[in-house]
């Protein structure tokens, strides 16, 4: 296997840096593939399986030369904005070169196998120490394979809880849904349904939903009039007190359109928790990007990010991202939750005695945490760029992206030609609140429709395009650890002006 990793030379590279020039080469061009080079891939596609197969050397030929050239520079550009992508800092592209080398299954922790369920848990530990979350507490949990599995974890976990609780508070006493299943658990306690409360939940909340027989229609949103963002508390209550329905409540920390978050501070997190206690309901958090504020500095330059993410320790359950503001490799996400328990009700892979850990062991094996049994030891790129960047490392690339995210921000809400959403008629207001997300359209209508397309053609940034209030808008989200303040300013505000000047009549 080794031997034939360095029989790949071709012309005498190294299999390292055959992928390496390919990606210099890929990276000189536009942010997006060509239209020539994505129909030239599309058209080297197979379209049967050959029996004899091409060979090791053809296949590696194929994908350098006609698969790569298609590929996008989502990670490779410093100006790729689109969803949330982040890059990928240097010992994390390392660490999962190793990773793919040495291929191990973390599944089960067994101490003289291997090292791998220690490092997952080590790296788990960090990264609760760069979130300041309390060890303690916090330190429980898996890694996923992104955001939208941590919301299942999460979901499956407060579905665990709340039916439950609501079941014993109705005198039924259940050992575990997990064991019984939704309908005989619901049957049995009279209870006709489960809810998850929230405002603006990303989309992935409602996937979880679906998947764990909750329904996707009792994902509710019960927001404040004003603001679609935060909880009308009362609406809330209300809405906990439904006889009946066992609820999780789901805090969007970080919405993906504007990112701004759904609370506003420890009292906000507070009264939600008090809530939640008083009607047995379990508290989510999805952090997916907007956790990491809490690595900020406590300058008043960040003070109102900051507030966005404080309190959220009073949660049960958080969901997290490393492939985005983390800049792991796709895929990683992270699990946390504050009651072990709870998910080895639900996922504890049952009766395999070959895979059981032994009363002695200090480390839970993950299969009994997560969704899957035989995994991807996803989280050694995680455990590598933390013990690179460390803290300070990491509060610097955000500070980065924060302030590039800013200066674009200001520049459009001064511009004759574009809005920066939410529409305020004070700047200070906008910036202050701006974290690594600027959403915009062009006061145009004409141009505005077809603006993110107009961007996306340059080939110089991508953004995605969204809605805002029911128009066509778009959206810059700055995740990348190759943010340059003065360069990437530059660059958009450049293809901004060229664009708005372009369609003028
Ligand atoms: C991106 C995102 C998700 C889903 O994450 P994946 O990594 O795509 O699975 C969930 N919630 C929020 C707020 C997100 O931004």
């Amino acid at each position: 296997m080794i031997e034939k990793y360095e029989h790949t030379v071709q012309g005498g590279q190294s299999l390292e840096n055959l992928i390496r020039n390919a990606a210099l080469s890929r990276q000189k061009s536009g942010v997006l593939p060509n239209e020539h080079d994505l129909e030239h891939a599309r058209s080297s596609l197979p379209r049967t399986l050959s029996s004899d197969g091409v060979g090791y050397d053809k296949t590696i030929e194929h994908i350098i030369e006609d698969l790569v050239p298609a590929f996008n520079n989502s990670s490779l550009s410093s100006n790729y904005y689109g969803f949330v992508t982040g890059g990928v800092t240097p010992a994390a592209l390392f660490a999962d070169n190793v990773v793919s080398m040495f291929d191990q299954n973390v599944q089960v922790h067994l101490k003289e196998h291997s090292i791998a369920t220690d490092i997952e848990y080590y790296a788990l530990g960090l990264l609760v120490d760069l979130l300041r979350l309390d060890r303690q507490s916090w330190h429980n949990g898996t890694f996923t394979t992104g955001a939208t599995a941590s919301n299942i974890l999460g979901l499956g976990c407060g579905r665990e809880f709340a039916l439950r609780t609501a079941a014993e508070r109705k005198g039924v006493s259940v050992t575990s849904i997990g064991e019984y299943g939704l309908f005989e658990v619901m049957q049995a306690a009279g209870l006709s349904g489960v809810q998850v409360l929230s405002t603006l939940p990303h989309s992935s909340l409602a996937k979880a939903a679906a998947v764990l027989g909750i329904g996707r229609v009792n994902v509710k949103n019960v927001p404040r009039e004003d603001d679609p963002l935060r909880f009308d508390t009362r609406q809330l209550e209300t809405e906990l007190a439904r006889p009946g329905k066992a609820s999780i409540v789901s805090v969007s920390c970080g919405e993906v359109n504007t990112g701004r978050f759904a609370t506003n501070g420890i009292e906000d997190m507070q009264q939600l928790r008090r809530l939640c206690d008083m009607y047995g309901a379990w508290l989510h958090v999805d952090g997916a990007f907007g956790i990491q504020c809490r690595i900020l500095d406590d300058s008043a330059e960040f003070a109102s990010l900051k507030a966005g993410c404080e309190g959220i320790e009073l949660a049960d359950s958080i969901a997290g991202d490393g492939h985005k503001m983390l800049n792991v490799p796709y895929d990683c996400g992270f699990f946390l939750c504050r009651h072990g328990k709870e998910a080895a009700n639900v996922f504890q892979n049952a009766n395999a005695a070959y895979l059981a850990f032994g009363a002695t062991q200090d480390i839970q094996s993950p299969l009994n945490i997560g969704i899957e049994n035989s995994r991807r030891f996803r989280a050694l790129p995680v455990y590598a760029s933390l013990l690179s960047l460390g803290r300070t490392g990491y509060q610097d690339m955000l500070q980065r992206q924060i302030r590039l995210a800013r200066r674009i921000a200001g520049w459009l809400f001064d511009h004759a030609e574009y809005t920066a959403f939410p529409e305020t008629s004070s700047k200070d207001e906008l910036l202050k609140h701006t974290y690594m997300v600027v959403l915009f359209c062009a006061k145009r209508n004409h141009l505005n429709r077809e603006l993110s397309a107009k961007i996306n053609a340059t080939l110089r940034f991508f953004v995605s395009g969204t809605a805002w209030q029911g128009k066509p808008a778009c959206r810059i989200a700055i995740a990348t650890c190759m943010v340059d303040e003065e360069r990437d300013f530059g660059l958009v505000t450049n293809v901004l002006d060229k664009i708005s000047a372009e369609t003028k009549t």
